[in-house]
């Protein structure tokens, strides 16, 4: 009989807090759907009407299988009712099943930084959880402060939370806001607050300040606290929010948690943890930590003769889980074993069947090795992965081919003497036998060679008529002017929705990105089963 213990995900609210994170609309669908696919209970889609983004997130919802989609704000102002607060009104409205509203719990930062009253700031929380729960949707309360707070005035904070709670909260939330709370005292301080409102009513979000945030989401579990707050990798504002990334695997494979709670994560769901966890950094456009636990690349590779061949005898002697139970793969860094799995594992993923001891895996792996070694990356580009696994395996009919291309980009004054800058791209096709000249303009040379590729394919036009290039990311490999660059591009069919990401890599950027688009339209081919060409 184990106890329901739910978990909330704020990456794309918090998260977005942290510098260098920014989520445009299509990121947060796609990050949206990655989270509820792994079985997270919440997903905090952002705050409507703060930005556009968010707005225009909210005003077309994701449809989510099993996740509550989430709208964060503030409780109402103080002196001003419900109705007549617009920004509140916008996040009450809000198209999502649940709101999550922010308000003061410590006394000096409700008479300081609000200037209010303290009876104002409690009764501004219960008319804000009603307003909320007569609208028909789930009410949340994040306590700003909360530790800090109890910590100055114990009697204050316990009234916030209980004020929320009588309003009609499903879920008053203990925030660590500074992020410098200890473990002992969130557990000694949960307990409290337990004594006034139900532990399974009470959520704990926690920052990582003093690097701390897992240890207190799991001293607020054990103390009764039955909702965790958290990110995906932990990103959020200066050090980060509780690692959601950490936290999953610890409660789900771990004792006591494992035999005490159930999660929306199952077992089985947790294998795309890795994938969740890389397919982030992919849309920051950010390295993966290598030493991240359970999902970094380092997190199960073994160094050295003696770890080594233990850990080929028994895994358990120097892993503290199995890799496959979170999607990651052991790595034995001094032979091409564990590369060899993972390529086994990719083929699986990318839906290709073949013998584990067919020669061609091992032909495979060394192309794999070798592209990785300049400057590839197929973590986040699995159209690209299967492109090549599939041609290595002689599956990919040669669609069409580019006889050359050429790009002009020009910066000069225009008739009405402004300095603009104009791309133009000329491509050159040959599909089954005939020879096709597109030209396309753009606001961009990359913009322009897409325009152009893609006016005529003769035959193979139709297939590729609804696609779009809804994402273009750029890594520079190796500093300066003459370093190599990684093009990863993510496409989406307008029609099914369906969405596929390639990659290109060249110490030229337009070659980097023709790339990318190449394979990216040869998958489309592919996998709408366009007929091979004749011979010519
Ligand atoms: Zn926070």
């Amino acid at each position: 009989m184990s106890e329901r213990l739910y978990l909330y995900d704020t990456t794309l609210r918090d998260g977005a807090q942290a510098l260098g994170v920014d989520f445009s609309l299509e990121d947060k669908r796609l990050i949206a759907a990655t989270l509820d696919a792994l079985g997270l209970d919440y997903i905090e889609g952002g705050y409507p009407g703060a930005n556009p983004v968010d707005t225009a997130f909210f005003a077309d919802p994701p449809e989510l299988k099993s996740a509550t989609f989430t709208a964060f704000g503030m409780t109402k102002r103080a002196g001003r009712s419900a109705s007549n607060d617009p920004g509140f009104g916008a996040v009450v409205e809000a198209n999502a099943d649940a709101v999550c509203l922010v308000a003061k719990a410590w006394d000096y930062h409700v008479e300081v930084a609000l200037g209010v009253p303290l009876e104002d700031n409690i009764e501004a929380i219960t008319q804000s959880v009603e307003a909320v729960v007569a609208s028909g949707r789930e009410a949340l309360i994040d306590c700003e402060h909360f530790f800090d707070g109890y910590k100055a005035n114990p009697d204050y904070a316990l009234a916030c939370a209980k004020a929320a709670y009588k309003a009609g909260a499903r879920w008053v939330v203990l925030c660590d806001t500074n992020g410098g709370a200890l473990p002992d005292e969130v557990s000694a301080i949960v307990a409290e607050v337990a004594k006034v409102v139900p532990g399974a009513n009470l959520g704990i979000h926690t920052h990582n300040d003093a690097e701390h945030a897992v240890a207190n989401s799991l001293a607020a579990v054990r103390a009764g606290a039955r909702q965790i707050q958290g990110t995906l990798n932990g990103v959020g504002e200066r050090c980060g929010n509780a690692n959601l990334t950490s936290l999953i695997p610890t409660l789900v494979l771990k004792e006591p948690y494992a035999s005490q709670f159930a999660t929306g994560v199952t077992r089985e769901r947790l294998k795309n943890l890795t994938h969740a966890s890389r397919l982030l950094d992919e849309v920051l456009n950010r390295a993966p930590n290598r030493a991240a636990p359970y999902v970094g690349e380092s997190a199960f590779a073994h160094k050295g003769g003696i770890h080594v061949s233990a850990v080929q005898k028994d895994p358990r002697t120097y892993e503290h889980v199995p890799p496959e139970s979170v999607g990651n793969a052991r790595r034995l860094l001094v032979s091409a074993q564990s590369g060899r799995s993972n390529i086994l594992a990719e083929l699986e993923r990318a839906g290709i069947a073949i013998a584990k001891d067919d020669p061609r895996v091992g032909e495979l792996l060394e192309a794999v090795k070798q592209r990785e070694a300049v400057g590839y990356t197929y973590e986040g580009a699995e159209a690209s992965f299967e492109l090549l696994a599939r041609r290595a395996l002689g599956h990919v009919p040669h669609y069409f081919e580019v006889e050359s291309f050429r790009v002009l980009v020009e910066r000069r004054h225009n008739a009405l003497g402004a300095l603009i800058t104009v791309s133009e791209a000329a491509v050159k096709v040959r599909v089954n036998g005939e020879t096709m000249m597109s030209v396309g303009e753009g606001n961009g040379p990359i913009n322009a060679l897409d325009q152009a590729l893609r006016r005529d394919l003769g035959v193979y036009q139709e297939y590729i008529r609804d696609i779009e290039l809804v994402d273009y990311k750029v890594r520079i490999l190796n500093g300066g002017t003459d370093a190599t660059t990684r093009v990863l591009i993510e496409t989406r069919d307008a029609a099914t929705q369906k969405r596929w990401f390639t990659v290109g890599v060249s110490p030229n950027i337009v070659d980097a990105s023709f790339e990318a688009l190449l394979d990216s339209i040869t998958y489309k081919l592919l996998k709408d089963g366009a007929p091979a060409p004749h011979a010519d």
